[in-house]
């Protein structure tokens, strides 16, 4: 992964008061993708959204202000979509991959969080 993220720059962190350090550049697979902030967030349609996966921009773009639980669920979201995308199963789920991105994004972080040892197992490289 360094590898991979040696050429992205920004390739640090950034701090939501009252939550956690969000890192501004995170590898999906073998593509690094950059996390920012955006004031006043509109999607494609022009509507107020709290975040977009943007893979022509190589970017996931969170709404600037939201709370801190909001904004990691989001970011967790917005992850399943590139997630998916890079499996090519990003447009196969039509009106449901909205809820499944919920679903999952919602999900993970408590699924994580909850389960520390589970956590610490999914990151470790094996050996075979
Ligand atoms: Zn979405």
């Amino acid at each position: 992964m360094e590898k991979l993220m040696d050429g992205v720059k920004n390739a640090d962190e950034f701090t939501i008061p009252g939550g956690g350090v969000v890192p501004t550049a995170i590898l999906v697979g073998v593509t690094p993708l950059f996390v920012e902030r955006v004031k006043e967030l509109k999607d494609g349609e022009g509507q107020p959204c709290a975040g977009l996966y943007v893979p022509q921009e190589g970017k996931i773009k969170l709404d600037w202000g939201m709370p801190a639980s909001y904004e990691q669920v989001t970011l967790a979201h917005e992850l399943i979509h590139a997630l998916l995308a890079q499996a090519g199963l990003g447009d196969m789920f039509g009106n449901l991959l909205e809820p499944l991105c919920d679903a999952l994004g919602n999900s993970l972080p408590m699924l994580l969080r909850d389960n520390p040892a589970l956590r610490d197992y999914l990151a470790t490289p094996l050996q075979s």
